[in-house]
């Protein structure tokens, strides 16, 4: 059993692949006995995720800062809900409170806490794993990208290789599992 942390949209996205994996990885993160830790909104993405796991018995907790709770909707179902003065607060709180990363599909807040979660790795500050569910191949021009600056010397390959992906929720669920027991 662990907790993950999940970082992903404030909205649904177009496809509606997008709103299916969020509740697959939400039921398969209860099925596997896993805690859910997340933004702790209602709204896109983030809702579906945490209502799936809900609904298949998980437990869920949110960190929501005090100036979002009407913006985003916060979800009062969880297991527990915390309140955080500011973001800074809330992306360290959802650390502490995790084992492992994902991203699912989302904006640009989604892919700042996906790098910043990756920097503190890079930088030392935790050994805890880390992937992309690439749905859709959402995150395929990102990891291509990512794949060219290490060819153009900018990053090195072990910090390249810390950031898994998967098409499926099982498949990265499955591999990051692999990676906290190894
Ligand atoms: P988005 O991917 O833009 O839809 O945002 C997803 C979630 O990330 C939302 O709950 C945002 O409030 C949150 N978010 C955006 N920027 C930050 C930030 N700098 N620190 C922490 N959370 C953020």
């Amino acid at each position: 059993m662990a907790r993950f942390c999940v970082y992903l949209g404030s909205r649904s996205g177009e496809h509606p692949d997008f709103r299916q994996a969020a509740t697959a990885l939400g039921t398969a993160i209860a099925e596997h006995g896993h805690t859910l830790v997340y933004g702790g909104a209602r709204i896109g993405l983030m809702g579906e995720l945490a209502n799936a796991t809900l609904d298949a018995g998980g437990e869920v907790i949110g960190v929501m800062p005090d100036h979002l709770v009407e913006r985003e909707q916060a979800h009062f179902g969880l297991t527990e809900l915390i309140r955080v003065p500011d973001m800074h607060a809330r992306k360290a709180t959802m650390a502490a409170n995790a084992d492992a990363f994902m991203a699912l599909p989302g904006g640009i807040g989604t892919l700042e806490e996906l790098f910043e979660i990756w920097t503190w790795g890079y930088l030392g500050l935790h050994e805890k794993p880390l992937g992309v569910l690439n749905v859709q191949d959402f995150y395929s021009p990102l990891l291509t990208f990512l794949d060219s600056t290490v060819s153009h010397g900018f990053l090195n390959t072990p910090t390249r290789d810390m950031l898994l992906d998967a098409a499926t929720p099982d498949a990265l669920l499955d591999a990051l599992e692999a990676r906290l027991q190894g």
